[in-house]
Formats: structure tokens, C-alpha cells, sequence
């Protein structure tokens, strides 16, 4: 078969599980286009996205403004290296700093990538601005984290399935129990070699799990107290998910550091980036840290475009008047169901807690049966299904999502 000629699902599905290696497993569906709240398979069948690409397409699939940017800079100059300067970068991180508040920026692509860097400009800064011994620094970090793939991310990770055959591991991080101030503080003060807190404001991976409010503002005060680097990872819940520009603005909280990644691009290109002031940022000096691809310049016009996007179609005030909204119906739903304990969340950052077990496959079949209603969601740890739609979706699309899933749901296994 030509690779030119259209396939159908079941061919789609074939070739990747014959030639690519097993590292996910997806919903069988096959996507071949996207536009703002929908995607829709090889077979021409609509769907309602609501996974938005792990929160990477907030402002919706191929929005015209960001693949107009990314089009018109690929037409122009894609890479140059950091050999080099580009008429792009500047820009870019003159715009993203302001937008956020920090002095410099270090530009990268994946979000891994950007937690990786965080960690080394901590460690940096623990031994020549706080004067931790060499190879003594520790970063704190939270039970049931989610931060990325590399190995050194996956060494500070609670989940088998991440870890298990990767080691060794690299060390130099303390697990602490999210959404505890006694476990932080505790952890503060029995040792003097702490770098930073490493931190995610909702831990999207773990189930959309929503701290106590005030956590994140008096973890903050934490760190500043004994001197340790607050790092939010706002990967996932940054860029208006939540129904604010960042999470941490809920508490007006800012960060020492900022990682974000995903809709920093609006999902159309790998776009990540790290923010810090001019004290922590300073200690990162020429030949220090680096990436071919970091900053190129389709990268800077990509970046601009999404986060203007942001700006200019209010996404964080519609995803945290959708997101009441969504949680409101489920809610009053959820004493006549008895699939469903819990709906929990932030803005547009929600999931529902399924009634059985984490090795019960009753999310996946649900997940497969709002496929065939029309609307793609992915369960994550189990029995959590999470639901996060590209956040320019209006009120009457989210209502009649709301009356997919519930109607799914009270068919489900009838
Ligand atoms: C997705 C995610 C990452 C990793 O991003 P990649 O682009 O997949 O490397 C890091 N942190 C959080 C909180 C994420 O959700």
C-alpha cells in the first residue's frame, strides 16, 4: 500500500504497532484533522477533544493565528543554532518575560527538557549563591510527581512502570507527601542542603489532584524562609488551564523558577521554557546548558502567536467560567450514578473518580464508550478519567459535552 493512499483505522493502528516501538497505548482511535474543539478520525467521524494533547492545544487545534506565525517564520528561517543570533528570539523572550514577570528566560522544546533545565540552574545556584558543599545539593520533590521521561526525572518518580529497569538512578532528591506543609517543613529543617522544592500547583498525571488552598502560598513562604527554590512545573497547568494565565496565580504565588511547555505552543510545534529573575538565571553562563533546537526562531514566532492568542481570546476567563460550569453539572449528577465518586478540578483542568478499582479496566471502557458518543477522553492512574478540552470551547459545546458524558454514563454496561 502506497503511504500517499487514505487508510482506514484498522491500517493506521497495523503500521504503528508493527514499526513503532510499544511506549504507548493509545485509545484505538486515528486522527487525521483538527480544528478548534474537534479532531476527527480517518473515517471522517467528528469528535469532541478532550484531552487537548495532555493540555498542549489550550487555544484549539490548528488555530489560524499560531500556524499562520509558524508558517510564515518556516518560510523565512526555521534554525540557526544558538551559534548564532536570530531576529526572532529577543522577541520572544522579551514578550514571555513581561507576560510573566521575571527578568530572563531560557528557552528549550520539551517539557522534560525544561524540568531538567530548572534542575540544573538549582543545583547551580544552591552551591554559588547559597553556598551548599559540592555534589550536596538535594531537591525536594512530591509523592506521585509527574515530570517528564528522562532518567533523571524518572529517578525522583513513584511510578513502577516509569522506573522499573531504567536505573541507576540519579540522586540528590527527597520524596515528600503532596499537599503537606508539615512533610515540606520537616523536610527543611532536619538538613541545610536544600536546593529547591520541585513542585506541580495541580498534579495533572497523578489524577487531577487539587492541593488544599493555601498549600502552594505557604509552601512558598517555606522556601523563602530557609532560603530553597520554589519550582512550579506549570507544564500542564499553565497557560489559562486552570482558568488563570498560571495556577500559582490562584494564590499569587510567583515562583523563584517557572517551567512551562505545551500550550506555550498551542500544541504546534515543541515549544518549553524555563523563567527565572536575574539572581537564580545569572548563575547559567556561556557553554553551560544548551540545545540545538532551544530558541529557534519558529519556535519564538510559535511561542508569541499562542500565548497572544491567550491574551486576546480571554482563554483563562472562559476556562474558569466553563470549568465552574462543568463542574456544577457533573456534580449534581454524580448521587444518581453510581460509576462516578468524585468530580474535582480546576478551571478547565478536571476529572472524574471512577467507583472501582485502579486495576480495573471499567475508565478505559468508559473512555471507549464516549468514543463511540463522540467525545475523546484517556484515563489516567486507573480509575481517574480526566477531562481537559482545548479552552476556546463555548458555553453551548460544553453543555452538550456534559450531556455526552452523562448520558454515557448512565448507559454504561446497561
Ligand atoms: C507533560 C508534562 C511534562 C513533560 O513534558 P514533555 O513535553 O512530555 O516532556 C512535565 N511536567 C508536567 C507537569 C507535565 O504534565
Amino acid at each position: 500500500m502506497s503511504v500517499l493512499e487514505k487508510m482506514t483505522s484498522k491500517d493506521a493502528i497495523a503500521l504503528e504497532d508493527r514499526y513503532g516501538a510499544h511506549n504507548y497505548h493509545p485509545l484505538p482511535v486515528v486522527l487525521s484533522k483538527g480544528e478548534g474543539v474537534f479532531v476527527w478520525d480517518v473515517e471522517g467521524k467528528r469528535y469532541y477533544d478532550f484531552l487537548s494533547a495532555y493540555s498542549a492545544v489550550n487555544q484549539g487545534h490548528c488555530h489560524p493565528k499560531i500556524v499562520g506565525a509558524m508558517t510564515q517564520q518556516a518560510q523565512t528561517l526555521t534554525l540557526t543554532s544558538r551559534a548564532f543570533y536570530n531576529d526572532m528570539l529577543g522577541k520572544y523572550e522579551k514578550y514571555v518575560t513581561e507576560t510573566f514577570g521575571f527578568d530572563k528566560l531560557l528557552p528549550m522544546n520539551t517539557g522534560a527538557e525544561a524540568v531538567e533545565t530548572a534542575l540544573k540552574i538549582c543545583r547551580k545556584w544552591a552551591y554559588e549563591e547559597k553556598g551548599i558543599e559540592e555534589n550536596e545539593a538535594k531537591i525536594i520533590v512530591c509523592e506521585n510527581n509527574f515530570h517528564g521521561r528522562t532518567t533523571t526525572i524518572i529517578s525522583f518518580s513513584n511510578d513502577p512502570v516509569a522506573r522499573k529497569n531504567f536505573g541507576p538512578y540519579t540522586q540528590g532528591f527527597i520524596k515528600i507527601e503532596y499537599d503537606s506543609l508539615k512533610a515540606l517543613e520537616d523536610t527543611l529543617k532536619e538538613n541545610d542542603d536544600i536546593a529547591g522544592f520541585l513542585v506541580e500547583p495541580i498534579q495533572g498525571e497523578a489524577g487531577v489532584y487539587v492541593p488544599s488552598e493555601g498549600y502552594l502560598t505557604k509552601a512558598k513562604a517555606l522556601c523563602d524562609k530557609y532560603n530553597v527554590l520554589f519550582i512550579a512545573d506549570e507544564v500542564q497547568t499553565g497557560i489559562a488551564r486552570t482558568g488563570k494565565m498560571l495556577a500559582v496565580d490562584h494564590e499569587n504565588v510567583k515562583p523563584d523558577i517557572l517551567i512551562l511547555g505545551k500550550a506555550l505552543s498551542g500544541g504546534a510545534y515543541p515549544v518549553s521554557a524555563v523563567l527565572a529573575d536575574d539572581h537564580i538565571m545569572g548563575v547559567i553562563r556561556p557553554g553551560n546548558h544548551g540545545s540545538t533546537f532551544g530558541g529557534n526562531p519558529v519556535a519564538a514566532a510559535v511561542g508569541m502567536a499562542a500565548l497572544k492568542v491567550v491574551k486576546d481570546e480571554k482563554l483563562a476567563e472562559n476556562a474558569m467560567r466553563l470549568g465552574e460550569l462543568f463542574r456544577k453539572e457533573l456534580t449534581n449528577f454524580i448521587p444518581e450514578c453510581e460509576l462516578v465518586t468524585k468530580v474535582r478540578g480546576k478551571g478547565l483542568l478536571n476529572a472524574i473518580l471512577i467507583n472501582d478499582t485502579e486495576d480495573s479496566s471499567t475508565a478505559w471502557d468508559i473512555c471507549m464508550a464516549l468514543k463511540e458518543n463522540g467525545l475523546l477522553a484517556k484515563p489516567t492512574h486507573g480509575n481517574i478519567i480526566r477531562f481537559a478540552p482545548p479552552l476556546v470551547m463555548n458555553e453551548e459545546q460544553l453543555m452538550e459535552c456534559v450531556s455526552i458524558i452523562i448520558s454515557t454514563l448512565k448507559d454504561f454496561r446497561k
